[in-house]
């Protein structure tokens, strides 16, 4: 298939709308993101359909959710200039895509998606036997093909959703066809490096497990947070020499510190000539060096939250009008286009 267009390649990524990122969300997806802008012609959404297949029961928080992770695209320094946002629901021709796909797909394909069983077996608060979540593979279908997108980025545990979008598209073009043309490209994963972000507590960074750093909070927080943050184990008393090799703390100098900084953590740590206490400080050094900026960006639009809801408009709008030229074509591919069509041999307008 051709490229998306001649220039550049075309990437596809959403966010769910959970609310107020954090630094596992910065480091995860944002960071590269932003590092896209310029190289790819990049679309992001904020998935707030997606959240409601969890969060159905509460609709209350998703819009603010939804805009308070645009603030946090905006604060981590995606571009309206250079890339094109919006929220899912506002461009509602996922939902028709969606449905057209959700006739095609095997219900094993979705079954089979190794987080539909493992979250069904982990979230254990919410009745997730729904339709809508057995199904969010097919929604994520319908919001990469929709804009015909070459480049999907994720990371590994992902790619799984990728391969069953591009089986949807090539299931698609099975059937149907263009005047032997087929309508989707099958996008390809592009494989994010993953850096791995401890929460407070050492596990993964989630706001589930409660040991997040906010992307909005503030230095004195973020200092606090560092100083209960797990070291470790084996630095019980201040002589005992540690590694920061398998101490969270450790992980976030890998991620956010410089060489200089790395090199006395390594030195100092290993010969417990530093304490954890002044190690955490130069950590939080760091952390607050890149959430400064952030959260001065984010205050421009907290201060005028039009500001904000233009940038969403005019988001929808781009690709509101990248998804009708593909609804057009694939409801022409399927013999239902919109268009009044003469019978052959009829006399028009008759
Ligand atoms: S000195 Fe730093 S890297 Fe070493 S155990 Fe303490 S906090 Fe972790």
């Amino acid at each position: 298939m051709p490229p998306s267009t001649p220039h550049r390649k075309r990437v596809l990524s959403g966010m769910r709308s959970t609310g107020k990122l954090h630094l596992g969300n910065f480091v995860g997806a944002l960071d590269n993101w932003v590092r896209m802008q310029d190289q790819y012609e990049c679309y992001f959404f904020i998935a707030d359909w997606h959240a409601l297949t969890t969060d159905y029961a509460d609709t209350s928080r998703v819009k603010q959710n939804s805009i308070d992770v645009l603030l946090d695209f905006l604060a981590a320094g995606l571009d309206p200039e250079r890339c094109t946002m919006f929220i899912q629901s506002h461009v509602p021709q996922h939902a028709e895509l969606h449905l057209i796909f959700s006739m095609i797909t095997p219900l094993g394909w979705l079954e089979r998606v190794p987080t539909y069983k493992e979250q069904r077996d982990n979230i254990t608060e919410k009745d997730l036997s729904t339709y809508g979540f057995l199904g969010y593979p097919v929604l994520q279908a319908a919001d990469i093909l929709i804009y015909k997108g070459d480049f999907v980025p994720v990371g590994e545990d992902q790619v799984p959703h990728v391969e069953l979008t591009r089986e949807i598209a090539r299931r698609f073009n099975a059937f149907y066809n263009l005047h032997g043309r087929a309508v989707f490209p099958e996008p390809q994963p592009l494989l994010t490096p993953a850096a791995k972000l401890p929460g407070t507590d050492g596990r993964k960074m989630s706001k589930s497990y409660g040991n997040t750093i906010m992307l909005t909070d503030p230095e004195p927080v973020v200092r606090q947070k560092l100083k209960t943050m797990v070291t470790d184990p084996a630095r019980v008393r201040r002589s005992d020499p540690g590694n920061p090799d398998v101490c969270p703390v450790g992980d976030l100098h890998k991620i956010f510190s410089d060489a200089a900084t790395m090199a006395k953590v390594n030195e100092g740590c290993r010969s417990a000539s530093i304490g954890c206490i002044e190690c955490k400080g130069w950590a939080a050094d760091a952390l607050v060096s890149i959430l400064n900026p952030m959260q001065e960006r984010r205050k421009k639009y907290e201060d005028n939250p039009r500001l904000a809801w233009d940038i969403l408009e005019a988001g929808s709008a781009k690709a509101g009008n990248v998804a009708d030229a593909t609804m057009n074509e694939v409801r022409e591919s399927m013999g239902m286009s919109l268009e009044f069509e003469a019978k052959p041999g009829a006399e028009s307008g008759k």
